[in-house]
């Protein structure tokens, strides 16, 4: 697969991570957006990066800063983009009717042996390639934003998405340095959002029940849950807390969790006297202007950043 050329859709956030993290695999690398301008300012941003991650000494992959940006070019016309590529990855504005028309443009663009890839957070493989005419080779790889630094990606198939294109996209994936998984078919919020989620309504909920502070659902993650979560799952930690493993576990603990369960509320509305109390607790520690929010996502990256070293 090395040296195949992939064509990255849409060049902000996203489009410029995985352009980073196919490169890094050693990959051709061609970016494209219907803005003018936009690709060319990719590509300086993604030199500055490669070279601040090389003098930290967190550059993924076995080449250089130099050797990966020589494998990247930028384009302003879609055919010269799509020309060589064997996997496009569309990472245009969250917009259904954005990713149809760009599907179709692609399509008619491309061999018919080429991937079609979408980076969609929210929106449904059958939805976003309902205007493609073979819809086999359309697959949804959803990345978790920072991807450079957390590795997974959703891999979630059209109801026509072919297994070999789904082994493909695995094999890419893995290829690249990050950790795939397949949803077996497609449903809404994938199981990355659903998870979270469900994390979010019962945070909310405690918060807004006058249980506990904002700032105290925040540390039973982050000083809690997530201590174990970055390292085994919700089924392994099953297994490993009860003497006997997870069939001992549950014996010992569904019927508690069953409880629990059926006392959960209502899907919260996230608005109101709740939300304006939240915001205001939150913004007292972190106040939402860009200097502030800017620091507290530079702090999580460099945190990220340690974490994936110490995964490795
Ligand atoms: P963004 O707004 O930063 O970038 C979108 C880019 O697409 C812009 O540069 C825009 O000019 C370009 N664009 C828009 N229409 C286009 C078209 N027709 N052809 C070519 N380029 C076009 O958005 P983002 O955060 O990078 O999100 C991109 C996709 O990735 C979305 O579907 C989003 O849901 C998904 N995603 C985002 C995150 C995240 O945390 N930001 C995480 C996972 C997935």
């Amino acid at each position: 697969l090395k040296g195949k050329t992939i064509t990255v859709v849409g060049s902000g956030l996203i489009g410029r991570s995985w352009a980073m993290v196919f490169l890094s695999g050693g990959y051709k690398v061609k970016i494209y957006d219907n803005k003018a301008g936009q690709a060319s300012a990719a590509i300086a941003e993604i030199k500055k990066q490669l070279e601040e991650l090389q003098q930290a000494r967190m550059l993924r992959g076995n080449l250089s800063a130099a050797e990966q940006l020589s494998l990247l070019s930028s384009h302003d016309d879609l055919q010269q983009a799509l020309e060589g590529a064997y996997f496009v990855q569309e990472c245009v504005f969250e917009d259904l009717e954005a990713k149809q028309t760009v599907f179709q443009e692609v399509e008619n663009l491309v061999k018919e042996n080429v991937i079609l890839s979408s980076s969609t957070s929210c929106l449904m493989p059958s939805n976003v390639f309902s205007g493609v005419k073979n819809q086999t080779r359309c697959i949804i790889s959803h990345p978790v934003n920072p991807p450079y630094y957390v590795r997974l990606v959703e891999l979630v198939p059209h109801p026509k998405t072919h297994e070999t294109v789904m082994d493909f996209a695995y094999s890419l994936m893995t290829d690249v340095g990050q950790a795939p998984v397949r949803l077996r078919k497609e449903i809404d919020g994938f199981a990355l959002n659903r998870v979270q989620y469900a994390i979010i309504a019962e945070s909310w909920r405690l918060v807004q029940d006058g249980v506990i502070s904002a700032k105290d659902i925040d540390l039973v993650m982050s000083e809690g849950l997530g201590m174990r979560y970055a390292f085994i799952g919700p089924i392994e930690t099953m297994h490993l807390n009860a003497p006997e493993g997870i069939e001992d576990y549950l014996q010992r603990y569904s019927e508690g969790i069953k409880r629990v369960l059926t006392t959960f509320g209502p899907v919260p509305e996230f608005s109101g006297e709740a939300a304006a109390r939240i915001t205001k607790e939150i913004s007292e520690s972190i106040p939402g202007d860009q200097e502030h929010l800017t620091a507290r996502r530079e702090r999580r990256d460099q945190l990220l950043m340690g974490l994936a070293k110490l995964k490795k």
